[in-house]
């Protein structure tokens, strides 16, 4: 495999499809329930809770690491190029946990931090999240 062979991106679907729009634009949504105003990010149009529609409203991103591993080897030309990084969880203020790419030094990483949700711009049509340090 090539080294700039292109990572892959989130599928997307209909229930995620307003948080990738968002996303281009640089902005982080969470879902809301319309009933119970319980925070989620399952990508459904239902609220986990009490199953009512969800809404995606605008976050701040922040959250706290709740855990990391450090990444040292791939297979995926992509993936060699950002060597090492972590695969970091963290629980936004709002609740829901995330586990994505933290964008920046392994060693600057650690369990309690904060960290924020930045996008990594992967063309015109394309954004992902990652964490970055606060
Ligand atoms: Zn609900």
């Amino acid at each position: 495999m090539a080294i700039d062979e292109k990572r892959p991106t989130p599928i997307r679907t209909d229930g995620t499809a307003d948080f990738f729009e968002a996303a281009k634009r640089g902005e982080f949504m969470l879902q809301h329930c319309r009933n119970c105003d319980q925070c989620s990010f399952t990508g459904y149009k239902y609220c986990p809770n009490c199953y009512a529609k969800t809404e995606w409203r605008h976050s701040d991103g922040i959250a706290t690491v709740k855990s990391f591993a450090i990444v040292t080897e791939s297979s995926h030309g992509g993936f060699k190029k950002l060597l090492p990084y972590a695969v970091t969880t963290a629980v936004l203020g709002e609740g829901p946990t995330l586990s994505l790419r933290y964008d920046g030094e392994v060693g600057n990483i650690a369990i309690g931090q904060n960290v924020k949700i930045a996008f990594e711009d992967n063309g015109p049509d394309e954004a992902t999240p990652v964490w970055v340090a606060l």
